[in-house]
């Protein structure tokens, strides 16, 4: 998850900063974790970095294996929401069996081994026929189980709305019967 900080001039970290015009404010945009560069240890990279980094990984190894990943492309539509909002749901409702992974760390080479290795199934959903996320997948090397794609399953076109509840309603059920066959629950 991408947040947007605003720092006052002075206080700005040295990396991924943007001066606002006329403003006394500097954007930065931080990942939801320090694995949005590319960290993999290669010649060049700082050995503290690789250290701290290496550490990380372990920490983040040494959790359970979960039954299933899902993956979401999050699009800014309406199906897109919805899938979105029914995979939180999913995850609170099977908190012990699914989790929802991050769909752009596929391209991060450690992220990319993590999840190989932490869940026995992937079920990839993207909201409309762009497929952005079956083409980063593909471009990756990283299979899937089950894919859908939301606005061909549900025959409807892409709307760059909120979606209405009843739309949330049949994405989430849509999921879940993808999820369920894949747990066979
Ligand atoms: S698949 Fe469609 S909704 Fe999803 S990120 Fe791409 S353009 Fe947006």
């Amino acid at each position: 998850m991408v947040q947007a900080l605003r720092l006052a001039d002075g206080s700005a970290p040295s990396w991924g900063k943007v001066r606002r015009q006329g403003g006394g404010w500097r954007e930065v945009s931080l990942s939801g974790c320090g694995l949005a560069r590319d960290h993999t240890p290669r010649p060049g990279l700082k050995q503290t970095l690789v250290a701290a980094i290496g550490l990380h990984w372990g920490n983040t190894m040494e959790k359970k294996r979960w039954r299933l990943f899902i993956y979401t492309c999050f699009g800014g539509c309406a199906t897109g929401v919805s899938a979105s909002k029914a995979c939180i749901r999913l995850w609170e409702e099977n908190p012990e069996h699914i989790k929802i992974a991050c769909l752009p760390a596929v391209i991060i080479p450690g992220k990319f081994k993590e999840m190989l290795k932490s869940a026995d199934k992937r079920l990839l959903v993207d909201a409309c026929s762009l497929r952005c996320g079956a083409k980063l997948f593909e471009r990756e090397g990283m299979t899937v189980d089950e894919y859908l794609e939301l606005t061909s399953q549900l025959k409807i076109k892409k709307e760059r709305i909120l979606p209405s509840a009843d739309l949330q309603e049949q994405v989430y059920q849509v999921i879940k019967t993808e999820v369920q066959g894949l747990l066979r629950i």
